[in-house]
């Protein structure tokens, strides 16, 4: 495994941040230190602010100070993602002009996607992640977590925008899991599902949405063993929970992303990342067999966890 990847790298690391609640203030300095480690992550954004209340909102780039902050960590390198075009949810015209404004801005369409809870335009998400009996074990044991349904890919729906998501956003992100190698959880990423197909590739990541469970996936052991394996870790978080305080960054993060920083690691955003296992291994078409496996993996993590991934 460990001639996968370029520049003579032992293993590749990258972060996809979730925008939840992100503020210039409580996650520029975030940003400010991996930027002086190397590390160069992708940063998700809602390009429109919206008309309603969301159940989580934060920043977007309708707040001036804040887009220029954005789009100056992508001239750095930074990777800008989406996590729905607003945080709320939005018709299939609303989403249609959110890809355009995020093309405008960054001037590409997005590489990669992250459904955000409560957008009811999310893609094969809520119960839609899984399939038979796996799907009926989530509805039993998870409903009521879930409210309402998820129709961005259901073609009769005025939020249907699957069309658009296939021709227009490259990877989507989907399952996540409790180990640091993201790729040892989930081989065959990034990977297309014939039975989603307004999705082109899923990929797959480990688990820490704030900082004590992300310190923890990023423990030392972690590291090494991540190191040893030669494999590849895409973490899920948000930088805006507990990342930055009053007394400034979290001293376990600081010191556990400077240790990181001195393996020898190919640290590239999660779109580099994936693009290079799809440019060396080829496009991989998900068998029902293999999904199952991953669908019965994800959701052991999500009842063991009670995650909100
Ligand atoms: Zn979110």
């Amino acid at each position: 495994m460990s001639a996968l990847w370029p520049e003579g790298k032992d293993f590749a690391f990258s972060i996809f941040d979730d925008t939840d609640l992100a503020t210039l203030e409580n996650v520029g300095p975030v940003y400010a230190l991996l930027s002086e480690l190397g590390f160069l992550t992708t940063k998700s954004v809602w390009p429109l602010r919206g008309e309603g209340r969301p159940r989580i909102g934060g920043a977007t780039c309708e707040d001036e100070d804040y887009l220029a902050w954005v789009r100056e960590l992508q001239a750095r390198g930074f990777e800008i993602g989406l996590h729905n075009v607003a945080y709320h949810t939005s018709s299939r015209e609303q989403t249609i002009f959110g890809l355009d404004r995020f093309r405008e801005l960054f001037g590409h369409d997005p590489y990669t996607l992250a459904n955000h809870a409560g957008c009811r335009e999310s893609i094969y998400w809520g119960s839609a992640r899984l399939s038979g009996m796996q799907r009926l074990v989530y509805d039993v044991l998870l409903r009521g977590r879930r409210k309402g349904q998820f129709e961005g890919h259901v073609e009769s729906s005025p939020l249907f925008w699957g069309d658009i998501c296939r021709e227009r956003v490259k990877y989507v992100r989907n399952f996540v899991f409790g180990q640091i190698d993201t790729l040892a959880a989930c081989p065959p990423m990034p990977y297309h599902d014939p039975t989603r197909p307004h999705v082109r590739y899923w990929f797959a990541s480990s688990e820490g949405p704030e900082v004590r469970s992300f310190n923890a996936m990023l423990s030392e052991a972690n590291q090494d063993r991540l190191a040893a394996a030669g494999g590849a870790c895409i973490m899920y978080t948000h930088f805006a929970a507990g990342f930055c305080g009053p007394e400034g960054l979290d001293r376990s993060f600081r010191e556990l992303m400077t240790r990181l920083s001195r393996l020898n690691g190919w640290f590239v955003p999660v779109h580099r990342l994936l693009d290079h296992l799809l440019e060396t291994r080829g496009p991989l078409q998900l068998g029902r067999r293999q999904r199952a496996r991953l669908e019965r993996r994800w959701l052991a993590h999500k009842l063991r966890t009670r995650g909100t991934s």
